[in-house]
């Protein structure tokens, strides 16, 4: 007897199972909103054209559109939609349904959506709004790239040619002068590349750091091309000896 009941119950709830969500799909009426153009932006505040979109029982034969107590349109065919602007309706918060009559007398009413109409140029200022702060952070950074150099100065610093130096935290080559120098515990990297200040020529720019066999090989190339600037210096030499040699013509 127990185990009839069971069944039975059992068969029911498979039922209501089954016949719940076909009679849910009869009964209801979805409305939702579609931008077509203008504005849609955050707290639901809208602006420009926009459009109801309705779906509904099979017997469905008519949807009004109502804005608040307001029927602003119907549709007799599927699907059931209506187009309207917000400009048309007065600014301020407005409830958004539709009421649906199936062919059989039955009359739906849809979910409703608050929306806020704003005024045109309150929908472009909310997108400035958002847009303003971005490019301050874009030229704020270019304009910080410009002037800090001028802000840490252009001053140089002069070192004999293949002075060793330590390079504690890393150093680079130059890529303007060719001279090597060491990075300072405080130069600021970008991945693998230092932003870092030439002390010899004042140039600033990405620089990679060198292995140290490199950097002490810049080293002896800076002694090489500093011996090869001799020649200029026996320049003057040579002109000296031209004078020298002159007072003797002059005798
Ligand atoms: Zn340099």
């Amino acid at each position: 007897m127990k185990h009839i009941r069971l069944a039975f119950v059992l068969a029911l709830l498979a039922g209501l199972i089954t016949i719940l969500p076909v009679l849910a799909q009869e009964e209801t009426l979805t409305m939702s909103l579609s931008r077509d153009w203008g504005y849609g932006g955050f707290g639901g505040d809208i602006q420009g054209t926009f459009s109801f979109h309705v779906r509904g029982p099979a017997n469905l034969a008519r949807v009004e559109f109502y804005i608040d107590e307001m029927k602003i349109g119907e549709d007799t065919a599927a699907p059931f939609d209506l187009q309207f602007v917000t400009d048309n309706y007065a600014l301020g918060t407005h409830e958004l349904y539709a009421l649906g009559h199936t062919e059989d007398g039955k009359i739906l009413r849809s979910n409703s959506m608050n929306r806020t109409f704003v005024p045109a140029a309150e929908g472009g200022a909310a997108a400035i709004k958002i847009l303003v702060p971005l490019f301050a952070l874009i030229f704020g950074a270019m304009a910080l790239s410009a002037v800090l150099p001028l802000l840490l100065g252009r001053k140089t610093v002069s070192l004999a040619a293949g002075t060793p130096r330590s390079y504690t935290f890393g150093g680079g080559i130059c890529p303007k002068c060719r001279r090597p120098f060491a990075f300072s515990l405080f130069t600021p990297h970008l991945l693998a590349v230092k932003i870092a200040r030439c002390p010899f020529c004042g140039r600033w720019g990405l620089m990679q750091p060198a292995p140290l066999h490199e950097l002490r090989a810049s080293e002896q190339a800076e002694l090489e091309s500093a011996q090869g600037q001799i020649p200029e210096a026996s320049e003057e030499e040579k002109l000296k000896k031209a004078l020298d040699d002159s007072k003797f013509q002059g005798l």
